[in-house]
């Protein structure tokens, strides 16, 4: 199964494959081939999801194009340049990224940086006056979110927030039926996202360090908290939760685990999960005259599930990373088209409100917190 910590050498056959399948012709940009000049993208921070899943997903988007990148390591910026054919005028370093301001190749800041640099490196995105695609979690909380969607409401662009389940086809119908109810009165939701790791972690791994936004419910509790939210079709009014930590040799001051309750109107409750320490990958959501489930719910690919009348969620886009491809392709037909963006920064920002609750009844021993108003 593909989920986000899914082997690069793996993730790499798969494109390999997933080009050999459709063909390099069938996947010409259709921006390019109408002589319409795609998007151009930055990629701010080239770690794992950069080098494993955007870039080699930007090679198979329509509307988008990979034309920058910004690091703090030379020996990476040689390497990609001759990968991809970057110029060296689109090369920034982190000192000197503000000057991206005067390239007009560049259209879009993609910010896939640790959680404790998302806001920063928005901030200075947005005052350079470029479109900003931001990776969740969104901030390290409310408050970053909110100064984060300010600032690009302030230059003027747009600010889009990298859940890419919210353009997986299984994963719309189920949001979909948030506002149909085919199975009448929703009664209960469970969604739980995490997976084991980091056994014998050594060196510095900023997912283990709490202030850079480590632990689990930052990097994978918000899939569950993001999906109880959209399954709900409404916003949580509070929140308990209970951090735990198996192996404290590992992780000290962040949490391995975090099991919370959100509260919805109308008495329906999510009991959601997130670890660092099980695998676990589930939502269901249990109404009056029947249930729906997906399982996987977050992966790169292979997300499916049912429904108590024996429909199927069973769409298929295409192997890993055509889901990264979708999402980037829609977010830059928004920015051609100049709507706003599937996935807006206020959804980014929501999730924070309900982080900020989360975190704080954790803090005080799983007492019952109620969420700041949206
Ligand atoms: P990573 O550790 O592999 O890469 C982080 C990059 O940031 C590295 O290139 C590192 O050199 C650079 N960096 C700059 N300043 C740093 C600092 N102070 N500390 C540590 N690194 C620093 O991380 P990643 O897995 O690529 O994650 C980056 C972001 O992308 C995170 O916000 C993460 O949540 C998100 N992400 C999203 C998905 C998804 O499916 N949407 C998947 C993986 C990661």
């Amino acid at each position: 199964m593909a989920v986000e910590h899914a082997s690069p050498d793996r993730l790499r056959r798969r494109l390999l494959a997933a080009l050999g399948a459709a063909g390099v012709a069938g996947m010409l940009p259709n921006a390019r081939a109408r002589g319409r000049r795609p998007i151009g993208v930055a990629l701010v921070g080239l770690g794992y999801y950069s080098r494993d899943l955007l870039a080699p997903a930007l090679q198979m988007t329509q509307y988008c194009r990979l034309a920058g990148i910004v690091t703090g390591t030379p020996a990476k910026a040689e390497t990609w340049q001759r990968r991809y054919g970057i110029p060296d005028r689109n090369i920034y370093d982190y000192a000197g990224f503000d000057r991206i301001a005067d390239n007009p190749d560049i259209d879009v800041v993609y910010v896939v940086l640790p959680n404790h640099l998302h806001k920063p490196f928005t901030l200075r995105a947005a005052a350079a006056g470029k479109h900003v695609w931001c990776e969740k979690p969104m901030a390290m909380d409310a408050a970053e979110a909110r100064a984060m969607i300010d600032a690009c409401r302030t230059h003027r662009v747009q600010l889009a927030i990298g859940y890419r389940m919210q353009h997986e086809p299984n994963t719309q119908a189920v949001m979909d039926l948030a506002a149909s109810r085919p199975f009448g009165r929703l009664q209960r939701i469970r969604a739980e996202a995490g997976f084991h790791g980091f056994d014998g972690a050594s060196g510095d791994n900023w997912r283990l360090d709490a202030a850079r936004g480590g632990g689990a419910m930052y990097d994978m509790g918000v899939y569950a908290l993001n999906a109880a939210r959209y399954t709900a079709g409404a916003e949580p009014v509070a929140v308990t939760a209970t951090p735990s930590v198996q192996r404290p040799d590992i992780f000290q001051g962040v949490d391995e685990t975090m099991r919370f309750r959100l509260e919805f109107p109308h008495g329906v409750t999510a009991d959601c999960a997130t670890s660092f320490g099980e695998n676990m990958n589930r939502l269901r959501a249990d109404c009056a005259g029947g249930w729906y489930e997906l399982s996987p719910f977050q992966a790169y690919e292979g997300v499916r599930g049912e429904a108590s009348d024996g429909r199927r969620f069973d769409a298929v886009i295409g192997a890993t990373p055509a889901q990264q491809a979708r999402q980037m392709d829609a977010d830059a037909l928004a920015i051609i088209e100049g709507r706003s963006p599937r996935v807006p920064g206020e959804e980014g920002w929501r999730d924070m409100l309900a982080l900020d609750a989360i975190f704080a009844s954790a803090r005080a021993g799983g007492t019952r917190v109620e969420i700041a108003a949206a």
